[in-house]
Protein backbone atom coordinates (compact mmCIF):
# COMPACT_ATOMS: atom_id res chain seq x y z
CA UNK A 1 0.00 0.00 0.00
CA UNK A 2 1.56 3.50 -0.89
CA UNK A 3 1.05 6.76 1.73
CA UNK A 4 -1.86 8.10 -0.84
CA UNK A 5 -3.75 4.89 -1.05
CA UNK A 6 -3.33 4.41 2.96
CA UNK A 7 -4.75 8.50 3.34
CA UNK A 8 -8.35 7.75 0.84
CA UNK A 9 -8.74 4.49 2.98
CA UNK A 10 -8.57 6.73 6.40
CA UNK A 11 -10.81 9.47 4.34
CA UNK A 12 -13.40 6.47 2.99
CA UNK A 13 -13.40 4.86 6.68
CA UNK A 14 -13.31 8.34 8.34
CA UNK A 15 -16.89 9.16 6.42
CA UNK A 16 -18.72 5.66 5.70
CA UNK A 17 -17.67 4.37 9.32
CA UNK A 18 -16.62 7.14 11.63
CA UNK A 19 -18.61 9.98 11.17
CA UNK A 20 -22.41 8.81 11.56
CA UNK A 21 -21.35 6.98 14.49
CA UNK A 22 -19.16 9.41 16.24
CA UNK A 23 -22.22 11.48 18.26
CA UNK A 24 -23.62 8.69 20.06
CA UNK A 25 -20.36 6.49 20.70
CA UNK A 26 -19.47 9.59 22.42
CA UNK A 27 -22.65 10.12 24.40
CA UNK A 28 -23.00 6.60 25.54
CA UNK A 29 -18.92 6.07 26.01
CA UNK A 30 -18.99 3.00 23.22
CA UNK A 31 -15.92 2.12 21.81
CA UNK A 32 -16.11 1.43 18.33
CA UNK A 33 -15.25 -1.97 17.24
CA UNK A 34 -16.60 -1.80 13.29
CA UNK A 35 -14.30 1.23 13.23
CA UNK A 36 -11.62 -0.99 14.23
CA UNK A 37 -12.84 -3.87 12.32
CA UNK A 38 -12.48 -1.70 9.46
CA UNK A 39 -9.22 -0.41 10.36
CA UNK A 40 -8.05 -3.94 9.94
CA UNK A 41 -9.90 -4.72 6.77
CA UNK A 42 -8.23 -1.86 5.04
CA UNK A 43 -4.52 -2.71 6.00
CA UNK A 44 -4.15 0.35 8.29
CA UNK A 45 -3.51 -1.38 11.67
CA UNK A 46 -0.05 -2.82 9.87
CA UNK A 47 0.85 0.86 8.60
CA UNK A 48 4.33 0.79 9.83
CA UNK A 49 4.98 -2.40 10.05
CA UNK A 50 7.31 -4.10 7.93
CA UNK A 51 6.34 -5.71 4.41
CA UNK A 52 7.09 -9.06 5.23
CA UNK A 53 5.27 -9.34 8.17
CA UNK A 54 2.02 -8.39 6.27
CA UNK A 55 2.35 -4.91 6.98
CA UNK A 56 2.83 -1.70 4.98
CA UNK A 57 6.33 -0.70 5.75
CA UNK A 58 5.11 3.11 5.67
CA UNK A 59 6.65 6.00 8.15
CA UNK A 60 5.54 8.86 10.22
CA UNK A 61 4.24 11.00 7.28
CA UNK A 62 1.47 9.06 6.22
CA UNK A 63 0.99 7.84 10.24
CA UNK A 64 0.30 11.94 11.19
CA UNK A 65 -1.98 12.42 7.91
CA UNK A 66 -4.35 8.95 8.60
CA UNK A 67 -4.34 9.52 12.37
CA UNK A 68 -5.26 13.25 11.54
CA UNK A 69 -7.80 12.30 8.78
CA UNK A 70 -9.62 9.69 11.41
CA UNK A 71 -9.46 12.70 14.14
CA UNK A 72 -11.39 14.92 12.17
CA UNK A 73 -14.39 12.66 12.15
CA UNK A 74 -13.74 10.75 16.07
CA UNK A 75 -11.05 11.66 17.89
CA UNK A 76 -11.70 8.70 20.15
CA UNK A 77 -10.76 6.15 17.49
CA UNK A 78 -8.33 8.62 16.44
CA UNK A 79 -6.47 7.50 19.77
CA UNK A 80 -7.06 4.02 19.65
CA UNK A 81 -5.59 4.24 16.20
CA UNK A 82 -2.60 5.82 17.68
CA UNK A 83 -1.88 3.75 20.60
CA UNK A 84 -2.12 0.72 18.74
CA UNK A 85 0.62 1.79 16.36
CA UNK A 86 2.97 2.34 19.23
CA UNK A 87 2.21 -0.85 20.79
CA UNK A 88 2.92 -2.31 17.38
CA UNK A 89 6.11 -0.65 16.70
CA UNK A 90 7.06 -1.51 20.31
CA UNK A 91 6.33 -4.69 19.55
CA UNK A 92 8.27 -4.88 16.42
CA UNK A 93 11.05 -3.22 17.77
CA UNK A 94 11.44 -6.11 20.49
CA UNK A 95 14.84 -7.65 21.21
CA UNK A 96 15.97 -10.16 18.27
CA UNK A 97 15.57 -12.83 21.09
CA UNK A 98 11.84 -12.71 21.20
CA UNK A 99 11.56 -12.90 17.17
CA UNK A 100 10.15 -16.69 17.58
CA UNK A 101 7.43 -15.79 20.11
CA UNK A 102 6.23 -12.77 18.92
CA UNK A 103 6.05 -12.97 15.02
CA UNK A 104 2.71 -14.52 14.99
CA UNK A 105 1.74 -11.65 16.74
CA UNK A 106 3.06 -9.08 14.16
CA UNK A 107 1.79 -11.23 11.64
CA UNK A 108 -2.04 -11.12 13.05
CA UNK A 109 -1.52 -7.53 13.40
CA UNK A 110 -0.06 -7.16 9.61
CA UNK A 111 -3.41 -9.24 8.58
CA UNK A 112 -5.41 -6.64 10.68
CA UNK A 113 -7.22 -8.82 13.67
CA UNK A 114 -5.05 -7.73 16.12
CA UNK A 115 -5.34 -4.26 18.27
CA UNK A 116 -2.58 -3.41 20.86
CA UNK A 117 -2.03 -0.89 23.19
CA UNK A 118 0.41 0.89 25.94
CA UNK A 119 -0.06 -0.06 29.54
CA UNK A 120 2.38 2.34 31.44
CA UNK A 121 0.47 4.77 33.02
CA UNK A 122 0.30 3.40 36.86
CA UNK A 123 -1.62 4.94 39.96
CA UNK A 124 1.75 5.18 41.96
CA UNK A 125 2.90 7.28 39.61
CA UNK A 126 0.62 8.89 37.91
CA UNK A 127 1.68 11.28 34.88
CA UNK A 128 5.20 10.00 35.63
CA UNK A 129 5.10 6.88 32.82
CA UNK A 130 8.97 6.54 32.80
CA UNK A 131 8.69 5.53 36.28
CA UNK A 132 6.53 2.23 37.13
CA UNK A 133 6.26 0.94 40.72
CA UNK A 134 5.48 -2.03 39.81
CA UNK A 135 8.68 -4.91 39.20
CA UNK A 136 8.45 -7.73 38.00
CA UNK A 137 9.27 -10.73 39.82
CA UNK A 138 11.73 -14.01 38.12
CA UNK A 139 9.48 -16.81 37.80
CA UNK A 140 11.08 -19.45 35.84
CA UNK A 141 12.30 -19.10 32.98
CA UNK A 142 10.22 -15.79 33.08
CA UNK A 143 8.66 -12.82 35.36
CA UNK A 144 5.36 -12.47 37.47
CA UNK A 145 3.90 -8.89 37.37
CA UNK A 146 1.79 -7.14 39.92
CA UNK A 147 0.65 -3.22 38.62
CA UNK A 148 -2.03 -1.18 39.41
CA UNK A 149 -2.13 0.23 35.53
CA UNK A 150 -4.72 3.22 35.57
CA UNK A 151 -5.46 4.26 32.23
CA UNK A 152 -4.87 1.84 29.05
CA UNK A 153 -6.52 3.31 25.76
CA UNK A 154 -8.47 0.50 24.14
CA UNK A 155 -9.03 -1.69 27.71
CA UNK A 156 -11.07 -4.50 27.27
CA UNK A 157 -10.70 -4.65 23.44
CA UNK A 158 -7.21 -4.95 23.02
CA UNK A 159 -5.32 -7.98 21.73
CA UNK A 160 -2.81 -7.35 23.57
CA UNK A 161 -1.31 -5.20 25.87
CA UNK A 162 2.55 -3.31 26.36
CA UNK A 163 3.14 -3.13 29.53
CA UNK A 164 5.78 -1.74 31.34
CA UNK A 165 7.57 -2.69 34.90
CA UNK A 166 10.68 -1.90 37.18
CA UNK A 167 13.06 -4.80 35.75
CA UNK A 168 13.27 -7.83 38.63
CA UNK A 169 17.13 -6.22 39.93
CA UNK A 170 16.73 -2.81 38.30
CA UNK A 171 17.90 -0.12 40.65
CA UNK A 172 16.65 3.13 39.77
CA UNK A 173 12.99 4.70 39.02
CA UNK A 174 12.98 4.34 35.34
CA UNK A 175 15.28 1.20 35.06
CA UNK A 176 12.24 -0.49 33.73
CA UNK A 177 11.42 -3.62 31.19
CA UNK A 178 8.79 -4.23 28.64
CA UNK A 179 6.83 -7.00 27.89
CA UNK A 180 3.70 -8.12 25.99
CA UNK A 181 0.82 -9.62 27.46
CA UNK A 182 -2.06 -11.36 25.90
CA UNK A 183 -6.08 -9.65 26.63
CA UNK A 184 -6.13 -13.73 27.98
CA UNK A 185 -3.45 -13.80 30.38
CA UNK A 186 -4.41 -14.94 33.49
CA UNK A 187 -4.85 -12.21 36.46
CA UNK A 188 -5.32 -9.49 33.40
CA UNK A 189 -8.58 -7.50 34.13
CA UNK A 190 -10.01 -4.45 33.53
CA UNK A 191 -10.48 -2.79 37.03
CA UNK A 192 -12.95 -0.17 36.41
CA UNK A 193 -15.33 1.75 33.54
CA UNK A 194 -14.03 4.78 31.91
CA UNK A 195 -16.56 7.92 31.94
CA UNK A 196 -14.13 10.70 30.78
CA UNK A 197 -14.57 14.14 30.07
CA UNK A 198 -13.78 14.22 26.71
CA UNK A 199 -12.59 11.08 24.04
CA UNK A 200 -15.46 9.15 25.58
CA UNK A 201 -15.58 6.38 23.41
CA UNK A 202 -12.02 4.91 23.54
CA UNK A 203 -12.32 2.91 26.93
CA UNK A 204 -9.59 4.30 28.62
CA UNK A 205 -10.16 2.29 31.72
CA UNK A 206 -7.88 1.31 34.69
CA UNK A 207 -6.50 -2.20 34.15
CA UNK A 208 -5.50 -4.93 37.09
CA UNK A 209 -2.31 -7.01 36.59
CA UNK A 210 -3.04 -9.83 39.58
CA UNK A 211 0.19 -11.81 39.61
CA UNK A 212 0.33 -12.12 35.95
CA UNK A 213 2.79 -14.81 34.65
CA UNK A 214 4.82 -13.39 31.49
CA UNK A 215 7.18 -16.08 29.39
CA UNK A 216 10.70 -14.68 28.47
CA UNK A 217 9.49 -15.03 24.76
CA UNK A 218 7.32 -11.49 25.57
CA UNK A 219 9.54 -9.98 27.09
CA UNK A 220 10.44 -6.88 24.87
CA UNK A 221 13.52 -5.12 25.78
CA UNK A 222 16.56 -6.52 27.78
CA UNK A 223 16.36 -5.86 31.73
CA UNK A 224 15.75 -2.39 32.15
CA UNK A 225 16.03 -0.92 28.75
CA UNK A 226 12.17 -0.14 28.67
CA UNK A 227 13.18 3.40 29.42
CA UNK A 228 15.42 4.16 26.26
CA UNK A 229 12.29 2.34 24.27
CA UNK A 230 9.89 4.99 25.91
CA UNK A 231 12.16 7.54 24.49
CA UNK A 232 12.86 5.98 21.20
CA UNK A 233 10.34 4.54 19.89
CA UNK A 234 7.15 5.32 21.83
CA UNK A 235 8.11 9.17 22.09
CA UNK A 236 8.45 10.42 18.84
CA UNK A 237 5.68 8.69 17.42
CA UNK A 238 3.09 9.12 20.53
CA UNK A 239 3.56 13.04 20.32
CA UNK A 240 3.86 13.44 16.47
CA UNK A 241 0.27 11.21 16.59
CA UNK A 242 -1.14 13.35 19.13
CA UNK A 243 -0.53 16.57 17.17
CA UNK A 244 -2.13 14.85 14.43
CA UNK A 245 -4.93 14.11 16.95
CA UNK A 246 -4.76 17.68 17.52
CA UNK A 247 -4.69 18.42 14.29
CA UNK A 248 -7.81 16.60 13.42
CA UNK A 249 -10.26 18.38 16.12
CA UNK A 250 -8.70 21.90 14.89
CA UNK A 251 -9.71 20.94 11.24
CA UNK A 252 -13.42 19.91 12.52
CA UNK A 253 -13.59 22.66 14.64
CA UNK A 254 -13.13 25.11 11.46
CA UNK A 255 -15.57 23.76 9.06
CA UNK A 256 -17.87 23.14 11.95
CA UNK A 257 -17.84 27.12 12.74
CA UNK A 258 -17.81 27.91 9.03
CA UNK A 259 -20.82 26.16 8.39
CA UNK A 260 -22.26 27.46 11.48
CA UNK A 261 -21.71 31.18 10.43
CA UNK A 262 -22.77 30.43 7.44
CA UNK A 263 -26.11 29.44 7.64
CA UNK A 264 -27.45 30.70 11.06
CA UNK A 265 -29.22 33.92 10.20
CA UNK A 266 -30.20 37.16 11.83
CA UNK A 267 -33.50 37.31 9.84
CA UNK A 268 -34.48 40.39 11.34
CA UNK A 269 -31.36 41.88 9.45
CA UNK A 270 -31.10 39.37 6.55
CA UNK A 271 -27.60 38.39 7.16
CA UNK A 272 -25.74 35.22 8.33
CA UNK A 273 -23.74 35.59 11.08
CA UNK A 274 -20.93 35.40 9.31
CA UNK A 275 -21.49 38.07 7.29
CA UNK A 276 -22.93 40.11 10.08
CA UNK A 277 -20.09 40.09 12.39
CA UNK A 278 -16.60 40.73 11.54
CA UNK A 279 -15.53 39.97 15.79
CA UNK A 280 -16.85 36.46 14.53
CA UNK A 281 -14.67 36.61 11.14
CA UNK A 282 -11.79 37.49 12.99
CA UNK A 283 -12.36 34.70 15.35
CA UNK A 284 -12.89 31.83 12.29
CA UNK A 285 -9.92 33.41 10.66
CA UNK A 286 -7.47 33.08 14.20
CA UNK A 287 -8.88 29.54 14.47
CA UNK A 288 -7.65 28.94 10.80
CA UNK A 289 -4.10 30.59 11.42
CA UNK A 290 -3.66 28.31 14.26
CA UNK A 291 -4.85 25.14 12.85
CA UNK A 292 -2.27 25.76 9.65
CA UNK A 293 0.37 26.94 12.09
CA UNK A 294 0.13 23.27 13.79
CA UNK A 295 0.10 21.75 10.35
CA UNK A 296 3.51 23.37 9.43
CA UNK A 297 4.84 22.19 12.82
CA UNK A 298 3.68 18.59 12.24
CA UNK A 299 5.44 18.57 8.80
CA UNK A 300 8.57 20.23 10.33
CA UNK A 301 8.22 17.25 13.26
CA UNK A 302 7.79 14.44 10.16
CA UNK A 303 10.52 16.18 8.30
CA UNK A 304 13.32 16.02 11.54
CA UNK A 305 12.15 12.48 12.39
CA UNK A 306 12.76 10.98 8.63
CA UNK A 307 16.20 13.19 8.68
CA UNK A 308 17.39 12.86 12.03
CA UNK A 309 19.44 15.71 13.58
CA UNK A 310 19.99 17.47 16.74
CA UNK A 311 17.40 19.44 16.88
CA UNK A 312 14.72 16.39 16.46
CA UNK A 313 14.45 15.61 19.97
CA UNK A 314 13.58 18.85 20.66
CA UNK A 315 10.72 19.07 17.76
CA UNK A 316 9.53 15.75 19.19
CA UNK A 317 9.21 17.65 22.67
CA UNK A 318 7.67 20.90 21.30
CA UNK A 319 5.05 19.55 19.39
CA UNK A 320 2.86 17.73 21.52
CA UNK A 321 2.86 20.81 24.29
CA UNK A 322 2.17 22.74 20.98
CA UNK A 323 -0.50 20.93 19.87
CA UNK A 324 -2.16 20.67 23.15
CA UNK A 325 -2.49 23.89 23.42
CA UNK A 326 -3.55 24.62 19.55
CA UNK A 327 -6.52 21.91 19.98
CA UNK A 328 -7.66 23.99 23.36
CA UNK A 329 -7.35 27.31 21.79
CA UNK A 330 -9.02 26.51 18.61
CA UNK A 331 -12.04 24.63 19.95
CA UNK A 332 -12.35 26.95 22.94
CA UNK A 333 -12.76 29.68 20.13
CA UNK A 334 -15.41 27.62 17.93
CA UNK A 335 -17.48 27.67 21.35
CA UNK A 336 -17.36 31.20 21.83
CA UNK A 337 -18.21 31.93 17.68
CA UNK A 338 -21.27 29.97 18.17
CA UNK A 339 -22.45 30.82 20.97
CA UNK A 340 -25.47 28.95 22.57
CA UNK A 341 -25.92 26.57 19.28
CA UNK A 342 -22.53 24.90 20.48
CA UNK A 343 -23.34 25.36 24.29
CA UNK A 344 -26.34 23.42 23.87
CA UNK A 345 -25.05 20.75 21.98
CA UNK A 346 -27.26 21.28 18.67
CA UNK A 347 -23.45 21.40 16.86
CA UNK A 348 -20.57 18.64 17.58
CA UNK A 349 -18.08 22.08 18.86
CA UNK A 350 -18.66 20.71 22.53
CA UNK A 351 -17.48 17.16 21.95
CA UNK A 352 -14.56 18.48 20.01
CA UNK A 353 -14.18 21.02 22.50
CA UNK A 354 -13.96 18.12 25.31
CA UNK A 355 -11.56 15.84 23.29
CA UNK A 356 -9.59 18.57 22.92
CA UNK A 357 -8.79 18.64 26.54
CA UNK A 358 -7.45 15.15 26.79
CA UNK A 359 -3.98 16.08 24.66
CA UNK A 360 -2.62 18.07 27.45
CA UNK A 361 -3.32 15.58 30.02
CA UNK A 362 -1.90 12.47 28.52
CA UNK A 363 1.20 12.13 29.74
CA UNK A 364 4.19 13.53 29.00
CA UNK A 365 1.62 16.37 29.60
CA UNK A 366 1.80 19.81 28.17
CA UNK A 367 3.74 20.80 31.70
CA UNK A 368 6.29 18.47 31.72
CA UNK A 369 6.94 18.52 28.46
CA UNK A 370 7.67 22.48 28.58
CA UNK A 371 9.56 21.50 32.12
CA UNK A 372 11.50 19.24 29.66
CA UNK A 373 11.91 21.49 27.39
CA UNK A 374 13.35 24.84 29.51
CA UNK A 375 15.39 22.06 31.52
CA UNK A 376 17.26 21.34 28.35
CA UNK A 377 17.81 24.78 26.89
CA UNK A 378 19.43 25.89 30.71
CA UNK A 379 21.33 22.31 30.18
CA UNK A 380 19.92 20.51 33.02
CA UNK A 381 19.58 16.76 33.30
CA UNK A 382 15.90 15.87 32.57
CA UNK A 383 15.80 13.20 34.96
C1 LIG B 1 -7.97 9.78 27.33
C2 LIG B 1 -6.75 9.24 28.00
C3 LIG B 1 -6.16 8.08 27.52
C4 LIG B 1 -5.03 7.53 28.13
N1 LIG B 1 -4.50 6.38 27.63
C5 LIG B 1 -3.39 5.84 28.21
C6 LIG B 1 -2.82 4.64 27.70
O1 LIG B 1 -3.31 4.04 26.75
N2 LIG B 1 -1.72 4.12 28.32
C7 LIG B 1 -1.14 4.76 29.37
O2 LIG B 1 -0.14 4.27 29.87
N3 LIG B 1 -1.66 5.90 29.89
C8 LIG B 1 -2.77 6.46 29.32
N4 LIG B 1 -3.32 7.63 29.83
C9 LIG B 1 -2.74 8.20 31.05
C10 LIG B 1 -1.98 9.50 30.83
O3 LIG B 1 -0.90 9.31 29.97
C11 LIG B 1 -1.49 10.06 32.16
O4 LIG B 1 -0.65 9.17 32.80
C12 LIG B 1 -2.62 10.36 33.07
O5 LIG B 1 -3.51 11.18 32.41
C13 LIG B 1 -2.08 10.98 34.35
O6 LIG B 1 -2.88 12.00 34.79
P1 LIG B 1 -2.79 12.61 36.26
O7 LIG B 1 -3.55 13.87 36.21
O8 LIG B 1 -3.16 11.59 37.26
O9 LIG B 1 -1.26 12.97 36.47
P2 LIG B 1 -0.58 13.79 37.62
O10 LIG B 1 0.81 13.30 37.62
O11 LIG B 1 -1.37 13.72 38.89
O12 LIG B 1 -0.60 15.29 37.09
C14 LIG B 1 -1.36 16.36 37.68
C15 LIG B 1 -0.88 17.67 37.14
O13 LIG B 1 0.48 17.88 37.49
C16 LIG B 1 1.23 18.21 36.36
N5 LIG B 1 2.59 17.65 36.51
C17 LIG B 1 2.93 16.38 36.83
N6 LIG B 1 4.26 16.23 36.85
C18 LIG B 1 4.80 17.43 36.53
C19 LIG B 1 6.13 17.92 36.39
N7 LIG B 1 7.20 17.14 36.58
N8 LIG B 1 6.29 19.21 36.03
C20 LIG B 1 5.21 20.03 35.85
N9 LIG B 1 3.94 19.62 35.98
C21 LIG B 1 3.72 18.34 36.31
C22 LIG B 1 0.50 17.58 35.20
O14 LIG B 1 0.77 18.25 33.97
C23 LIG B 1 -0.96 17.74 35.62
O15 LIG B 1 -1.43 19.00 35.25
C24 LIG B 1 -4.46 8.19 29.23
C25 LIG B 1 -5.03 9.38 29.71
C26 LIG B 1 -6.15 9.91 29.10
C27 LIG B 1 -6.74 11.19 29.63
Amino acid sequence: MTGDAAVLKAREIATRVLAPSAVQNDKAGRFSAEAVESLGESGLLGLLLPVDLGGSGLGPRTFAVVTATLAEADASVAMVYLMHILGSAVISAARPSAAHALTPVLQEIGAGRHLSTLAFSEAGSRSHFWAPVSRAQRNGDGVRISAKKSWVTSAGHAQSYVVSALAPEGEGPTESTLYLLGADTRGLSVAGPWDGLGLRANASAPIALDDCQVPSGFQLTDDGAGFPAMLNVVLPLFNLGTAAVALGLCRAAVAETAAHLKSARFEHLGQSLGESLPTLRAQLAAMQIETDGLSARIDDVVEHLENPRETTMLRVLEVKAAAGDAAIGVTSAAMRACGGAAFSKHLTIERLFRDAHAGAVMAPTGDVLREFIGKSLLGMPLF
